[in-house]
């Protein structure tokens, strides 16, 4: 046995999973175990390294969750929300971290991760990068600084691809705007103005969503007041800063007690 925690990584020929398969090969402090893939998907029962063009990793894609996480000790989950509520039941049977980087899940559908995380670690964040999780830290102090003079509005940009709006991390920065201020977010979000919408409401906290081409991620908080503006910014050029948090996410997941984590907790920020 060796010491070294195993991973699987589910959604294994997404954007995001192939990066995770790089980035977990790539360490000497994990083991990639196992790649699952959604049935019928012409992955399952292949060599992952040969499905993603390169050399044969001994690791095959498989459509049984279950089988793939008795084998591991953290799973690590871009995928989506549906997909990932399942994964939470299961990682949390065979008592695996559930690292989950999945976006765009509904209030409900994250009330329902409660019952796995009280059988295992579960860490998420709609943004695992260490520069996004310095913004939100810092948006929090900014709005506590500033009054509502200054209209607040986040506005973030992604590829074409991208199925959710807002992003999930555009999000993570509203909440922390809201904190800040002592307001609750669902109170005073502005999404995706149109039309004659009248003036700005005094307070409101605005959510705008560029998409094109192959944008990874960009994220603005607008702190704008008569006179001046503050601008917060992250630009994301790679994905493997996303990878990289999440794979140290399941690692400082070892050995934890139950229960939701997020990234402000791995990083100790
Ligand atoms: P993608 O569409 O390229 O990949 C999603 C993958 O999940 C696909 O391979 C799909 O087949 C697979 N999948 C779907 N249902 C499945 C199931 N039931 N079983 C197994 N696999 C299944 O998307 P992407 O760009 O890789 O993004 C995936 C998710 O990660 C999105 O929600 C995105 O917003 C999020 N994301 C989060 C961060 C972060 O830091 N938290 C960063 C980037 C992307």
């Amino acid at each position: 046995m060796t010491h070294i925690p195993g991973i699987v990584i589910t959604g294994a020929s997404g954007r995001m999973g192939q990066m995770l398969i790089k980035t977990v090969t790539d360490s000497d402090q994990a083991r990639l175990v196992g790649v699952v893939e959604r049935t019928g998907h012409d992955w399952i029962g292949q060599d992952v390294g040969v499905a993603m063009g390169g050399p044969a990793l001994g690791v095959i894609v498989t459509d049984d969750p279950l089988e793939a996480f008795a084998q591991a000790q953290a799973v690590i989950d871009f995928t989506a929300p549906e997909a990932t509520l399942e994964f939470a039941a299961l990682a949390a049977q065979a008592r695996c971290v559930h690292v989950i980087g999945t976006t765009g899940m509904t209030d409900e559908q994250i009330a329902a991760l409660e019952p796995a995380a009280r059988h295992a670690v579960i860490v998420r964040a709609g943004n695992m990068s260490l520069g996004v999780n310095l913004l939100v830290q810092l948006t929090k102090k900014v709005a506590a600084a500033l009054d509502e003079d200054f209209d607040i509005e986040v506005i973030e940009g992604h590829h074409h691809h991208k199925v959710d709006a807002p992003s999930g991390t555009a999000l993570m920065l509203g909440e922390a705007a809201a904190e800040g201020r002592g307001v609750k977010l669902s109170d005073v979000a502005d999404r995706g103005r149109d039309g004659i919408t009248g003036a700005r409401e005094r307070g409101a906290i605005g959510f705008h969503a560029i998409r094109g081409g192959d944008i990874v991620g960009e994220h603005d908080v607008l702190f704008a007041a008569p006179g001046e503006r503050i601008v917060l910014r992250h630009l994301a050029t790679d994905r493997a800063i996303f990878a990289r948090g999440a794979l140290k996410a399941a690692l400082w997941g070892q050995g934890k007690a139950p229960g939701q984590y997020d990234m402000v907790d791995v990083l100790g920020l």
